[in-house]
């Protein structure tokens, strides 16, 4: 059982939840919740926008002000409860597919304007939800539904895309990995700007099965064993990395924040009566 603190962030009366069991959104939702218990978050400031998807369903099981929007757009969502209330922690979780497929070009403006914004990406490398199609996050090779004989793409590697857009604080973690993601997650929200997590988690169901990566726990096991922190990268010749991921703090800088030069920008309006020179 979660402690106390943290059940008292869940809306139990929507349980038993959607998720299959061996899923890691869970494990993901419960890193999330000790974030914001961490940071003594109140659940009336706090906000959590999803998109559709398995994760997606995540903000209706939490007790804080909660958006379950359209599929791909809960950035813009995101973004306009930012800028009317920026002094909330505004939160967005989202799946691979929903955030760089169908929420792309939100997503990659959201990172360029620096919005004060905290996004957890479920990278399970498939839409789960709708039987397995591929992502833009899908390994090459992997199967899927609609890539019964190998995936021939390449995919994004989404903190190098969210580096490039503009994000000021990128980080991975895993489901393997709850303390680590816990502690990204934290930062992340601490963080002044666009704060990006890739979340690796496992999809047994729909991608597991389909690529004969076994059961729940082997899909953890692999998660650990594939995981390198980002401080022994240095140390390590490129071949070692090959078929690795880096997990930990990845990227950080400052930049203005959306929202705070928004706020300048209608003070300096004002003060000038609405002309513009
Ligand atoms: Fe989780 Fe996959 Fe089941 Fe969706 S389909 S709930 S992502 S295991
Ligand atoms: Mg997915």
């Amino acid at each position: 059982m979660p402690r106390e603190e943290v059940m008292k962030w869940l809306r139990t009366r929507f349980f038993p939840h959607i998720w299959c069991p061996g899923c890691g959104h869970g494990v993901i939702m419960h890193a999330l919740l000790r974030s914001l218990t961490a940071l003594d978050k109140k659940p009336e400031e706090t906000v959590i926008a999803s998109g559709i998807g398995c994760s997606s369903r995540m903000p209706g099981y939490i007790n804080a002000c909660t958006v379950h929007t359209t599929h791909g757009r809960s950035l813009g969502f995101a973004t306009g409860i930012k800028l009317a209330k920026p002094e909330l922690t505004v939160i967005d979780v989202m799946g691979d597919g929903d955030c760089t497929a169908i929420g792309g070009n939100h997503f990659i403006h959201a990172a360029r304007r620096n919005l004060d914004i905290t996004t957890v990406i479920f990278n399970n490398n498939i839409y789960g939800m709708t039987g397995g199609q591929y992502s833009p996050l899908t390994p090459m090779a992997s199967k899927a539904t609609t890539a019964p004989f190998g995936h021939i793409e390449r995919p994004f590697d989404i903190a190098a895309l969210a580096i490039a857009a503009g994000a000021t604080y990128v980080a991975r973690g895993t489901a393997f990995h709850a303390q680590l993601l816990t502690d990204l997650i934290v930062k992340g929200i601490e963080s002044k700007g666009f704060s990006v997590i890739d979340a690796i988690t496992q999809c047994p169901i729909s991608y597991g099965r389909k690529n004969k990566m076994g059961s729940a726990a082997d899909m953890l096991a692999w998660q650990r064993d594939s995981a390198v922190p980002a401080q022994a990268v240095a140390k390590m010749k490129p071949e070692d990395l090959q078929g690795k991921f880096v997990i930990g703090e990845l990227y950080r800088t400052t930049a203005p924040e959306y929202t705070a030069e928004y706020d300048k920008l209608i003070a300096r309006v004002y003060k000038k009566g609405g002309k513009e020179n």
